[in-house]
């Protein structure tokens, strides 16, 4: 999933769970389960990464999703009571993590990380079912649509 949907997930698990460690472990685990929902770019990988020509479409799309992640973000800091930035800050680190990983596997190809890789494919596939990117947008927005309703 985008990396709105797993920091907008965050914003809810550091809502409700105050101590930073244990956000940050919920956090983390958070990202394999909306992972392991179907959400359309369980492709991408396979499809678009092996090759640096391809990867430009999906740096972009990484990089307007950072963007809108961002945007979002401070919003909710300027218009909620502040809870703990530490645990926030956290909580937003243990969800993206696995896609930062991703990504140095994806580039700098380290051969201790080469189990993650293969791990966070298999979760991506879990469920066997792939849909079109178009019907992963609307599974994205009504998570994304759910997180910012607790939160708010
Ligand atoms: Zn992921």
């Amino acid at each position: 999933m985008y990396l709105t949907v797993h920091s907008s997930a965050a914003l809810v698990i550091a809502k409700f769970i105050p101590n930073p460690l244990v956000a940050f472990i919920a956090g983390l685990a958070s990202h394999f389960v909306l992972d392991a929902i179907p959400h359309g770019d369980e492709h991408l990988m396979r499809e678009h990464f092996p090759t640096w020509r391809n990867l430009r479409r999906p740096v972009g799309a990484a990089v307007i999703d950072g963007i809108v992640m961002l945007f979002l973000l401070l919003i909710y800091v300027a218009t909620t009571p502040l809870i703990s930035y530490t645990t926030l800050g956290l909580t937003i680190a243990g969800a993206v993590l696995p896609d930062l990983l991703q990504a140095i596997y994806i580039v700098f190809k380290p051969s201790w990380l080469k189990w993650f890789y293969s791990f966070h494919l298999k979760i991506h596939n879990f469920t066997g079912h792939k849909i079109h990117w178009t019907q992963g947008l609307l599974v994205q927005g009504m998570v994304l649509a759910a997180c910012w309703l607790i939160v708010m």
